[in-house]
């Protein structure tokens, strides 16, 4: 089993068919680690653990989506890799997309199984058309996630076309697409002047609902200037933008191998 699947499986052993429902402390408590909360330095969290028994402390970040994700992490490393005490920078999942091992991925995604189970996660975006950063805000809400967490599993779930990806003004910081997406499509190093995130980062226009936009503001490849895309944006600290890109028009995923993309890759 994958860590996301082993996640999922202890909330349907536990029952859970609601979201309001998933109290990720007293789910760690169960597995036998007590949640502290306490000022810590360098890391957000930490976890170490002694026979069946472990403590895992949490700094507050603020933000209880932020908090819950760090539990759930800790967790992870506790059903995933137990024998092992932690220091982990957990409650930024776009801190863990730049630099991250290997166990700190399998937390992350445990966490992000057992926080949004699929059984739950999918009904509660399906009823979306395109779904706005305030609707997928709303969906944070009520799974109690920060709203940058609630966005990566809206991509990762495969639902809609969409791929979602982070830009400074030095660049493109990572990237995280929906597994059917072409991968042909290539996103641009730099934020293009056209795109909405430019404006966004250069003179606070917000985006914040999908906009048409021409995938040739996004993506290197030469015939993206044939194909309209959707675009929204929003910037969570000031001079990073994270945008959600829907590739709606159903072309897109018609285009075969594009040689040229190939050279770009390092
Ligand atoms: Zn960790």
């Amino acid at each position: 089993m994958t860590p996301g699947q082993k996640a999922e499986a202890r909330i349907a052993e536990l029952g859970i068919v609601d979201p309001r429902d998933i109290d990720i402390e007293a789910i760690a408590f169960d597995a036998g680690i007590r949640v502290e909360y306490e000022q810590l330095r360098g890391c957000a969290a930490t976890l170490v653990g002694l026979g069946n028994r472990a403590i895992a402390t949490i700094r507050p970040s603020g933000s209880s989506g932020r908090d819950r994700f760090s539990i759930g992490h800790e967790l992870g490393h506790w059903e995933l890799h137990r024998g092992q005490s932690f220091q982990c920078r957990a409650d930024n999942p776009s801190d863990n997309l730049v630099s991250s091992t290997k166990l700190e991925i399998e937390a992350d995604e445990y966490s992000t199984h057992i926080l949004m189970p699929s059984a739950l996660f999918h009904p509660a975006v399906k009823s979306f058309n395109w779904p706005s950063i305030k609707e997928i805000d709303e969906v944070a809400g009520l799974f109690s996630t920060s709203l940058l967490a609630t966005t990566l599993r809206l991509a990762k779930i495969d639902a809609l076309p969409v791929l979602v990806t982070c830009y400074t003004s030095q660049g493109r910081r990572w990237h995280v697409a929906a597994p059917h997406v072409p991968t042909r499509w290539w996103l641009k190093e730099q934020l293009d002047e056209d795109s909405f995130a430019y404006d966004l980062l250069s003179a606070g226009r917000p985006c914040d609902s999908p906009r048409k936009q021409s995938a040739d503001a996004w993506f290197a490849n030469d015939d993206a200037e044939e194909f309209e895309i959707l675009e929204q944006c929003y910037s969570p600290i000031p001079g990073q933008a994270i945008v959600v890109l829907y590739l709606s028009d159903a072309e897109m995923f018609e285009r075969g191998y594009d040689p040229a993309v190939r050279k770009r890759r390092k």
